[in-house]
């Protein structure tokens, strides 16, 4: 059975004729949601549009890979990129504004100013990615300017961009109202990411001790285990036990102020991990 097409998506890739289109959109009353992405779109991102569809009459997905929050020696040049697969996916769900800029769309040659969050993103992924809320906030920020969407719905994949994005918000009174969504899985638990095509069929399998990781640190909270040292005990134990992973970090964190706890709130803690499965560094989270 082939599926339905509804439409084919609107692409704009330059500033000024979206914000026309926008303009025109507005001046109809319709609520217009904004749901950034790099794009290598896959069922998490589409759950994000599914859910701006509902909330909204105009969506407006981006696909952009920003260079500023790659750093140095990161994957930018090889980061996946297949925008007709996109456009079709997108097609799919219904009637999307699509916005593809490319690199000097958005960073004019002398571009020289940036968003920095000082306190919650300096942890976590901000101590080995130390660019990399910088670029996403400058992005997120300009992107809010350019389509000055009523909401933004973003993954709690990326639970600390979110937490973030969230800060920025409301310390730059942005206006906008931000949704997170839960994070959507494979079936075998790995969380779907992007770069999960980077992954071997090995590399693939033992990347699966992140989410089974994570789960058993929810069933131990289930279980009454309130210590978070006994929790990330546990958990740096179970990933050892796989050659290809490297720990970057576990941490049990609030949901919110993303402060570490030493005790584990159930419904206020969250457990946060970063890891290499060989050259491929992937992120999780569960909330405990
Ligand atoms: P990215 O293309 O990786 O920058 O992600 C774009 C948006 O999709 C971000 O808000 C991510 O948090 C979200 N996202 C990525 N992976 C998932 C997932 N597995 N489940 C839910 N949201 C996701």
């Amino acid at each position: 059975m082939t599926e339905t097409v509804f439409s084919e998506p609107q692409v704009f890739r330059d500033i000024a004729t979206l914000q026309q289109h926008l303009t025109e959109v507005r001046q109809e009353g319709r609520k217009v949601a904004l749901v950034p992405t790099m794009g290598a779109l896959h069922e998490g991102h589409l759950a994000l549009v599914r859910k701006a569809l509902k909330e909204a009459q105009e969506v407006v997905v981006t696909i952009f890979v920003n260079p500023k929050q790659f750093g140095p020696n990161e994957d930018l040049a090889s980061y996946p990129r297949d925008e007709e697969t996109d456009l079709k996916a997108l097609g799919k769900l219904g009637k999307v504004t699509v916005f593809i800029p490319g690199v000097e769309e958005m960073y004019s040659g002398d571009f020289s100013t940036f968003v920095d969050e000082a306190q919650l993103s300096k942890g976590l992924c901000g101590v080995s990615r130390p660019q990399f809320f910088r670029g996403v906030l400058t992005i997120v920020g300009k992107l809010f300017n350019i389509v000055r969407p009523d909401i933004a719905i973003f993954g709690q994949k990326d639970a600390q961009q979110a937490a973030v994005i969230q800060k920025m918000v409301r310390d730059l009174h942005f206006g906008v109202e931000i949704i997170t969504l839960p994070t959507v899985r494979e079936e075998d638990g790995l969380a779907m990411s992007s770069r999960n095509q980077y992954l071997s069929k090995a590399q693939r399998e033992e990347a699966q001790a992140l989410s089974k990781s994570l789960f058993e640190a929810k069933e131990m909270v289930e279980q009454g285990v309130r210590s978070t040292d006994r929790v990330i005990a546990e958990v740096t134990h179970l990933l050892a036990q796989h050659r290809r992973v490297r720990l970057i970090y576990a941490q049990v964190i609030d949901t919110e102020t993303l402060e570490p706890c030493r005790e584990i709130v159930p419904g206020q803690s969250l457990l946060a991990l970063a890891a290499w499965v060989d050259q491929v560094r992937l992120i999780d989270n569960i909330r405990l």
